[in-house]
């Protein structure tokens, strides 16, 4: 039998734009327009392997490296997504008994956001508020009982806990509110506390990262959510948030959690400062961390919503984020899944997602309150979910946090 080639074969464009140098100034664009300027620098771009070359290596899943990840960026937005998808298949084609690329998943989840008190001040969030505002405010757990209890009679599963850096919350106060969660509703998987968080949890504890995690496993937490990612290069963390968890911090807290047994999502937030090199080194440092402890279940990259923020940056549409995601895809050959963003993109470009790389639609979120402050205040339920899924042709299927289906 014949290998399977790439579609666009022979008939591949010999050229493709390299913003690297004088030399290739002349050079005919053979990418769609995006909606950022093109790169004007990219480090480290030669264009020496031939472009079908190069195409029919990624359509086979080879690796690919920083470099490739510009030219790939660049190719025509359906070419793309067919790089994406084909990556998703091999990915996917052995997961749940060979029927991995018949279906895609969804998680019935709440997040719950157990403060809004917050020390951190980051430019790109509308959610935080300071001790003695008006709406300020710290969960009880007859408020979280009750949320729970919501989420269980829609059939959620799981909570994705997460809250300000609250300053004066003790390490009590979270062992106890985790402890009362899983004495009550045992079922429910907590999926809680970003590495942010835990960094503050050791500025404010003094106790180490193991310790902390390990408390919070023997209390009830199931994994770990990978919130506070934005862009993992502390050039753009400085400008964005300079108080909060630099690259190394975030990444240390996901090396610890792993290596403990637990696994967590990693996550992107792009379209303000960074630079495309930037999204790039983002998904390097993933990947790399990914090779060393192999927690991370899956990748969630969604765009950066201004409304409300103190941060100012034009806002990213489909074209540029459904270019991100595919890159993502093919970039994190070991990450299992992707999840498209229908919170930040809306339905319609969440469904299209699912052709550019993504296997999974995320969370109905019956409960959000972070981005949607931020101006994002699109709504999901479960027969959306299923229509969206079913119209692509695909069987929808609800999973847990591990992936696994259930019912
Ligand atoms: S993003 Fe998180 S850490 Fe930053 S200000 Fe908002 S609540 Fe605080």
């Amino acid at each position: 039998m014949s290998k399977p080639r790439h579609p666009r074969g022979e008939t591949a464009p010999k050229a493709i734009i390299l913003p690297v140098g004088p030399r290739f100034v002349n050079r005919k664009l053979a990418f769609a327009p995006c909606l950022r300027p093109p790169l004007e620098y990219a480090p480290g771009v030669i264009d020496d392997v031939p472009l079908d070359e190069l195409l029919q290596e990624v359509w086979d899943g080879r690796r690919i490296n920083a470099a490739e990840a510009v030219r790939l960026y660049h190719l025509p937005l359906e070419d793309l997504g067919a790089l994406a998808d084909r990556r998703r298949q091999l990915l996917k084609a052995p997961a749940y008994a060979g029927r991995g690329n018949d279906i895609v998943t969804y998680i019935v989840d709440r997040n719950v956001n157990y403060t809004n008190v917050c020390n951190v001040y980051c430019k790109f969030c509308a959610f935080y508020r300071v001790e003695g505002d008006d709406d300020a405010y710290v969960v009880t757990h007859e408020e979280m009982d009750r949320k729970i209890e919501e989420t269980l009679a829609q059939g959620g599963t799981q909570i994705l806990m997460q809250g300000g850096h609250h300053p004066k919350l003790t390490l009590q106060w979270y062992l106890d509110l985790l402890s009362h969660i899983k004495a009550k509703f045992p079922q429910v998987n907590i999926h809680g506390f970003s590495p942010s968080e835990f960094i503050h949890f050791r500025e404010v504890f003094q106790l180490p990262l193991e310790e902390i995690i390990s408390q919070f496993v023997r209390a009830g937490l199931g994994s770990i959510p990978g919130g506070g990612g934005e862009i993992l290069v502390d050039r753009v963390r400085q400008r964005i948030s300079p108080l909060k968890a630099r690259s190394d911090d975030w990444l240390e807290v996901m090396a610890v959690a792993h290596r403990l047994g637990l696994n967590s999502s990693a996550t992107m937030m792009f379209g303000h400062v960074e630079t495309l090199e930037d999204r790039i080194e983002h998904l390097g440092r993933v990947r790399a961390q990914q090779d060393e402890t192999k927690g991370f279940t899956a990748f969630i990259s969604w765009t950066f919503q201004a409304e409300h923020t103190k941060l100012r940056a034009p806002t990213v549409g489909a074209h540029e984020y459904l270019r991100t995601q595919a890159l993502s895809r093919i970039f994190l050959d070991n990450v299992p899944n992707i999840q498209s963003s229908w919170v930040t993109q809306g339905p319609e470009i969440g469904q299209i997602a699912l052709k550019y790389g993504a296997n999974d639609l995320g969370s109905i979120m019956i409960e959000e309150n972070v981005v949607s402050q931020a101006g994002a205040t699109f709504r999901m339920t479960v027969p959306d979910m299923h229509r969206l899924i079913s119209d692509l042709g695909y069987e929808p299927r609800q999973r847990d946090n591990w992936y696994q289906l259930v019912n």
